[in-house]
């Protein structure tokens, strides 16, 4: 069976911990978007982990990690992550990578510094991983795929032509160094060898998975909100974030994605620009934001704080509705346990009316919160195994988060570890 572990928010949400939690079970664990831009957090018996190419299942013996072809692949930052994990004595994890995989390039990265510098005050908070000239160079079909490492005389043809284009835009609009076609050549060689024994035809490999009725998990990056297309553009990320886009990233039929489960935060998290209605600030966020997820909200790949807020059932339904949530994943509960009361985003405010529906982007930066405040539980709920043993404010704000949202909540983690969860 296939399962897509996916976001309902702006990421964040502990994907991480879930993925690695369900990979206990699993066989296979896809990367199916995204790059190492965004990063998952993983706590367990081997330490604490900030994994941002490899798929959160790497730390299980029996489990193979794939590089499905959507992603954007960084050799070099997957191969320093592999080398990392190894040293902290996890055992080598059996890793494949699709031959329709596309390489970041040392010039993408670059050239996402270059365009943040450009744009100055407007920049895109971009964390600079080059996904947005990749994904941009991919469907201007000028990408690398693995399989072009394999032919040379392509390959020199390739760079050449793609210097070209990338030289133009370096000198007039950037004024910046130019790049050498036989520089960029060597390092795709040192890619090639470094790739090499991981290449696999993924698509049909996990045909036969599937088949042979194999358990596989299909591991989303960032949240519903940060999709291209139905985020809150342009302040998204450059890959699809939904679980639908999960079939095209690993090359499987839409139809063999028979669970989704979204994850989705207990209160709400940002990072980078963009409109965000039940953003809290000073104190209120501050505290927040300290006690938040293990050891603090700040990124995984940058360290930067994020923008806290109280949960948002608009954008948490909408969320889990694009996903096509089958179950919802409530995490991070843990945390709230300090507050006398909690306020909750139960509508926006847009012009002067009152909606439940996420709205496009121009309405949704002029949306006001319209809250609703549920009492708190006062007290610490980690350890917590049994639904019905949790305080009972703390299950009413459970309920009726379900009950706004319109999905059904069937997990609920109240605490970073693999067994902090409760099943309901
Ligand atoms: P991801 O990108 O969705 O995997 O999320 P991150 O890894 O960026 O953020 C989740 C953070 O919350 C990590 O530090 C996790 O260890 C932590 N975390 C996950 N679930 C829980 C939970 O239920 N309680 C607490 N306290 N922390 C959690």
């Amino acid at each position: 069976m296939v399962k897509a572990v996916v976001g309902a928010n702006w990421g964040d949400e502990g994907k991480g911990k879930i993925t690695d939690m369900l990979a206990k079970e699993a066989d296979i664990i896809v990367r199916f978007q995204g790059g190492a831009n965004a990063g998952h957090t993983i706590v367990n018996n081997y330490g604490k982990f900030a994994l941002h190419t490899l798929p959160s299942g790497c730390f299980y013996g029996h489990t193979t990690s794939i590089i499905g072809n959507g992603v954007a692949l960084n050799i070099p930052v997957l191969f320093k992550e592999i080398q990392d994990i190894v040293a902290k004595g996890v055992p080598m994890p059996k890793i494949l990578v699709s031959d329709r995989a596309q390489m970041v390039m040392p010039y993408h990265v670059l050239f996402d510094q270059y365009e943040e510098e450009r744009l100055g005050g407007k920049s895109f908070g971009s964390t600079k991983s080059g996904i947005a000239p990749f994904y941009s160079d991919k469907y201007a079909k000028i990408g690398f795929q693995v399989s072009e490492l394999f032919d040379e005389e392509l390959l020199k043809e390739k760079v050449v032509r793609v210097c070209e284009t990338k030289n133009v835009t370096l000198e007039h609009l950037y004024h910046k160094p130019l790049l050498n076609p036989d520089e960029l050549l060597e390092t795709l060689h040192q890619y090639k060898e470094m790739v090499e024994p991981y290449v696999c035809d993924v698509s049909t490999y996990l045909w036969n998975a599937i088949k042979e009725g194999k358990e596989i998990l299909l591991e989303g990056q960032l949240g519903t909100l940060k999709d291209p297309d139905h985020g809150i553009y342009p302040m998204v990320t450059s890959s699809s974030t939904l679980a639908a886009y999960g079939a095209i990233g690993a090359g499987i039929p839409p139809y063999e994605i028979k669970k989704i489960i979204t994850v989705c935060k207990a209160y709400s998290s940002a990072v980078g620009a963009g409109a965000f209605v039940s953003e809290i600030f000073g104190d209120e966020a501050d505290e927040l934001r300290r006690r938040g997820g293990d050891g603090g909200e700040f990124g995984a790949t940058t360290g930067r704080p994020r923008r806290m807020g109280w949960f948002d059932c608009v954008a948490s339904k909408y969320g889990c509705r694009l996903q096509g949530a089958t179950d919802v994943a409530f995490t991070v509960l843990d945390v709230l346990g300090y507050l006398d009361e909690i306020p909750v985003c139960v509508g926006y405010e847009i012009d002067g009316e009152v909606t439940t529906e996420f709205p496009t982007t121009a309405k949704l930066e002029k949306a006001k919160p319209v809250l609703k405040t549920l009492p708190g539980w006062k007290c610490d709920i980690r350890g917590i195994k049994n639904y019905e043993d949790l305080p009972e404010n703390c299950r009413k704000y459970v309920e009726f988060i379900e009950e706004q949202i319109g999905f059904p909540i069937t997990m609920v983690s109240n605490g970073p570890g693999r067994d902090d969860i409760i099943y309901r």
